[in-house]
């Protein structure tokens, strides 16, 4: 069948074309109904279905695979390298589940997990899977002031986590950050659950406070048989950047979400049951939660978990994976790429690479340098593709497992079967011709796999991402994009204050608020500036309460070092700025709006853009005079 003809079909007659996707899961109670879309913009799939995450992923391979490898936990900070195949990761989730329930864990409750890239981090992923307990996994990077709003947004009643990671040799304590997290947050967990690496003290809270090793060693004969739940039911929470401070909890379900992964498994990811996959991501991220944990045992396929970075002990380590374990398919991100083609190519030639058959990258922009350049190191098919935390699976791309068309140069592709993509005129809501700048939006509804709502709030989900066109409602995916005559679409970066760091999402208004708590700054303002490695990084430009602390170079290195560390502790490094600059103003418009964009611009060398609105035209210059400085 032509992509054309599938696509076509997907957004002709979703009800026809989802149905047959959905028989590449097993279901314990057939559904009812594909789609009820009678509430949009919510979209309920495979209503009365019943079906299971960890099933699917596990249960479903012991019959055919049970001996074959399921999960490879990787570290090169620990050497230390395990094989888990589906027989024993069945046995792990199911001791990981009994010790959840030992310690209450009920279906529908929430189970914050905030760990390293350790086995038992999947394992307890799939155990909440498997009882129907609420999963919301926290990016390690995080520290104690992004992890307290999430607690107090997902209510765990329990939290999973570790003495700590590692990273470039170096111990990094995760502990110490969640007790200070539990401490600053309202809702209290009745239960920590610790997996103990020796790598760190662990400071220990009786009571609360309880050791995975010796839990587990009390259910190791555990048979945890798999709660059968209704395809709508909440299978995670995910939390993720926005417009304003507070993030925002994209809500994914059980039925709708395995589908999407089973079908962009077959049809973008290739894969096959038996073959390895190797996504370099972390599971505190959306792809880790699709294409680490989830979409490649829903494929029957070994999936890596790797701790450590591409170049210790030096930038073939993940060639020599691949060549280890014969990985297929392999997922990565633009600036890990980036990272490699500052060292020697021979590093990665040393190896076989002759298993690898397609190298994915997504989570930011595609450079055509960078696509370029790996495209010819590797010899095989560079596949960009680009989504979001609230889709769960790519937009766009190119399905190469239902016709394999050419990819373009600095474009993700075509509109991904299921997604009604659309290009609308921000202002007008028109749609947009060929060549022709506009917002991305997706009609409703919203394939399977995206996300349901924002958890606990479902206002904010229809006003944040279906208000912002006249006329209709649609889906904002808070990107500019363009389309060529072929229909090929290009990204042209955000419409919003949120800033892509190296394919982290980050919101610009988190970071401020965090600097803003420092004593001295009276207003901040942060922007996203073009970074030759990371795609963007943050920037930020401060108005001191006493101005005169920054008159000398050595006061404002000192100062900007301490609201460094501020965002360190508050946020995590991941949010760190680059630089933090000092004015005396920022330019606003006339109500009081900053001009984000405008600073942006300046930064990158570019010009200032509309500034009809702006208050003081004199503040451009102070941002132009500290950049200088
Ligand atoms: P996240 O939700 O963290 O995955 O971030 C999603 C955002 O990252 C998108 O809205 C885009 O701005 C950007 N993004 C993701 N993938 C791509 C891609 N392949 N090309 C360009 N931008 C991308």
């Amino acid at each position: 069948m032509s992509y054309s003809a599938f696509y076509q079909e997907s957004i002709q007659q979703p009800e026809v074309f989802w149905d047959k996707e959905a028989q590449l899961i097993d279901w314990h109670t057939p559904y009812r109904q594909v789609l009820d879309h009678s509430h949009p913009p919510f979209a309920k799939w495979f209503v009365g279905g019943e079906t299971n995450l960890c099933h699917n992923a596990v249960d479903r391979w012991l019959a055919t695979q049970a001996d074959k490898p399921a999960l490879i936990a990787i570290s090169t900070e620990t050497n230390t390298e395990k094989i888990y195949s589906f027989a024993e990761l069945h046995t792990e989730v199911q001791r990981m589940a009994a010790c959840m329930q030992s310690l209450g864990v009920k279906q529908g409750e929430r189970v914050l997990i905030y760990m390293p890239m350790i086995a038992e981090a999947a394992f307890a992923m799939l155990a909440c899977a498997r009882i129907g307990a609420v999963h919301s996994v926290v990016f390690g990077g995080f520290a104690s002031k992004s992890l307290a709003t999430r607690i107090d947004d997902a209510r765990p009643v329990l939290v999973l986590s570790a003495d700590a990671g590692m990273r470039g040799g170096k111990a990094v304590p995760y502990k110490p950050l969640l007790d200070e997290a539990i401490t600053l947050a309202e809702h209290k967990p009745q239960h920590v659950l610790l997996v103990n690496r020796g790598l760190a003290p662990m400071p220990w809270v009786a009571g609360r406070d309880v050791d995975y090793a010796s839990l587990r060693a009390q259910h190791l004969e555990a048979q945890v048989a798999v709660t059968w739940l209704e395809a709508n039911a909440i299978s995670y929470v995910l939390y993720t950047s926005g417009t304003t401070g507070k993030p925002k909890g994209v809500q994914r379900d059980v039925g709708g979400y395995a589908v999407a992964l089973a079908s962009s498994m077959k049809h973008i990811f290739c894969g096959n049951p038996g073959e390895t996959y190797f996504a370099t991501s972390d599971i505190g991220w959306v792809v880790g939660h699709s294409y680490i944990v989830y979409g490649p045992l829903i494929a029957g396929m070994a999936t890596i978990m790797y701790e450590g970075t591409p170049i210790r002990p030096d930038a073939g380590i993940w060639w020599s994976i691949v060549e280890k374990y014969k990985v297929t398919r392999m997922f990565s991100a633009p600036t890990a790429i980036r990272v490699l083609k500052k060292h020697p190519s021979e590093l990665m030639k040393k190896y076989d690479l002759s298993s690898l058959q397609a190298l994915y990258l997504a989570g930011e922009p595609l450079d055509e340098t960078t696509s370029s350049w790996i495209a010819s190191e590797l010899g095989v098919p560079i596949i960009d593709n680009y989504w979001q935390t609230e889709t769960g699976w790519p937009i766009l791309s190119i399905a190469r497992g239902v016709e394999s068309l050419p990819s373009r140069l600095g474009s993700p592709g075509l509109p991904v079967y299921g997604y009604h993509v659309q290009l609308v005129n921000e202002s007008t809501g028109a749609l947009c011709g060929a060549n022709e700048k506009g917002v991305l939006a997706i009609k409703g509804p919203l394939p399977p796999g995206c996300m349901q709502t924002v958890y606990g709030d479902d206002q904010r989900f229809v006003q944040t991402y279906w208000n912002n066109f006249p006329h209709e409602q649609l889906y904002s995916t808070f990107d500019w994009g363009i389309r060529d005559a072929d229909g090929y679409y290009f990204i042209l970066g955000r419409t919003d204050d949120v800033i892509n760091v190296a394919g982290h999402r980050l919101g610009t208004r988190e970071i401020e608020e965090s600097i803003s708590s420092h004593a001295q700054i009276s207003e901040v303002a942060v922007v996203g500036v073009e970074d030759q490695l990371k795609g963007q990084v943050a920037v930020a430009f401060a108005i001191l309460k006493h101005p005169e602390l920054a008159a000398t170079a050595e006061g404002r290195r000192a100062l900007e070092a301490e609201v460094m560390a501020v965002v360190d502790k508050q946020l995590g490094a991941v949010a760190r700025p680059a630089r933090v600059h000092f004015v005396g103003s920022l330019p606003k418009t006339r109500s009081g709006k900053l001009l984000r964009r405008s600073i942006q611009a300046i930064c990158e060398g570019r010009d200032a853009g509309d500034l009809t609105t702006i208050e003081d035209p004199a503040s451009l210059q102070q941002i132009r005079a500290a950049l200088a400085a």
